[in-house]
């Protein structure tokens, strides 16, 4: 992490700190992160409603804080993890219940057998014996009918288990994309690139990173509104998706900013790449759908390096978003590779 970044992160936490003091929110987690939220602007939509409060003079009470954390903050996928997890514990639980009366009725069942055959040592009657076998028989189907009782219980919970196993499937593969481009998130982003920088070490194959910001997006929202903006961030996530291979990694790294993995590429390799996603972003013409309203086009900037092996994934990260800052430093709409970087900074 560079100091820089490291500043900027301190300036979140003490405005969110700021705003939950001054409004009386207790400084828990899920208020922190709503502020801390709220202090980056990476949402919007969030801020509009968080502004809107002051602008009328209010302060964010709890419920309140409550209510936009539930709204723009929780997340569906813990929802749904924990329901497939209440309805695990339930099956877990029916399951017991069903092993349980089993074993009760396998139980009585031997002490039945043994009693017979205790009787059975001693001299018996002919009318003694007919009584200890129906005995016998009716112990025989009380356990036929448990046992059949447990074999629906343990079959019903394979269904329902194999449904529940799908369900976390779902909510894994979810838990790994960003819900608003569908593309992957951060997290499966931290997750690909760790991997592609083990892969590289191993097999000495070059590996590149790519990492785009939009240009003066703040400017295009501001004009045309925050939902035509999600369009636009769709729109840039699957040309950048489009433009890469299949074993390549396209993610969203934050609000504007995308992120592409570029496994077996070299640098001349990952310039062309961002190359033809600059060209492509630049060479559409946006439209608002509602409306057809023309809204000329947007641009991104571009910062391309090469794994060293000498690299942690944020040293990596942190020269590539260096290279990115010196396009948009150069006039934007640009890539700068990290030599593009050492030549800027040599002349
Ligand atoms: P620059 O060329 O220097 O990158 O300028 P910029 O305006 O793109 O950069 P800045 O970092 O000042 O603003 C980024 C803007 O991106 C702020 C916010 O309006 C917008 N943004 C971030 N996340 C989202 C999002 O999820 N949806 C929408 N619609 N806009 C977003
Ligand atoms: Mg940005
Ligand atoms: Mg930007």
């Amino acid at each position: 992490m560079s100091e820089q970044e490291f500043k900027r992160a301190l300036g979140y936490a003490n405005s969110a700190f700021d705003l939950l003091k001054r409004s009386g929110i207790p400084p828990y987690p899920q208020f922190y992160e709503l502020l801390y939220t709220y202090a980056t602007g990476v949402n919007p939509t969030l801020n509009d409603r968080i502004n809107a409060i002051f602008r009328a003079g209010q302060s964010p009470t709890l419920d309140l804080a409550e209510t936009l954390y539930n709204e723009f903050l929780k997340s569906d996928v813990n929802d749904r993890i924990s329901h497939v997890s209440e309805r695990m514990h339930a099956r877990i639980e029916a399951v017991h219940d069903a092993i349980d009366s089993a074993m009760t009725t396998a139980n009585a069942y031997s002490g039945s057998l043994q009693a017979a055959s205790g009787d059975l040592d001693r001299e018996i009657t002919g009318p003694a014996m007919k009584t200890l076998a129906d005995r016998l028989l009716a112990e025989t189907r009380r356990m036929q009918d448990t046992n059949r009782a447990l074999e629906m219980q343990l079959e019903a919970s394979r269904d329902d288990i194999a449904s529940l196993q799908r369900d976390l499937d779902d909510v894994r593969r979810e838990s790994l994309l960003d819900p608003l481009t569908k593309i992957a998130n951060r997290k499966s982003f931290d997750e690909g690139l760790a991997a592609a920088m083990a892969d590289a070490s191993t097999n000495g194959n070059p590996l590149c990173l790519l990492l785009l910001d939009i240009d003066y997006f703040k400017n295009f929202n501001d004009t045309y509104g925050h939902q035509t903006g999600d369009q636009v961030l769709r729109l840039v996530a699957m040309t950048l998706k489009s433009n890469i291979k299949s074993k390549d990694l396209a993610a969203r790294y934050g609000g504007e900013e995308f992120v592409a993995i570029l496994p077996s590429t070299d640098l001349e390799g990952a310039m062309i790449v961002a190359e033809n996603i600059r060209k492509a972003i630049a060479a559409k013409e946006l439209m608002k759908r509602s409306t057809n309203e023309k809204l000329g086009r947007i641009t991104a900037s571009f910062g391309v390096a090469v794994f060293h092996p000498s690299d942690t994934a944020s040293s990596l990260i942190e020269r590539t978003d260096r290279c990115l800052y010196a396009a948009k430093h150069a006039g934007r709409n640009r890539v700068v590779s990290e030599i593009d970087l050492a030549a800027i900074r040599a002349a």
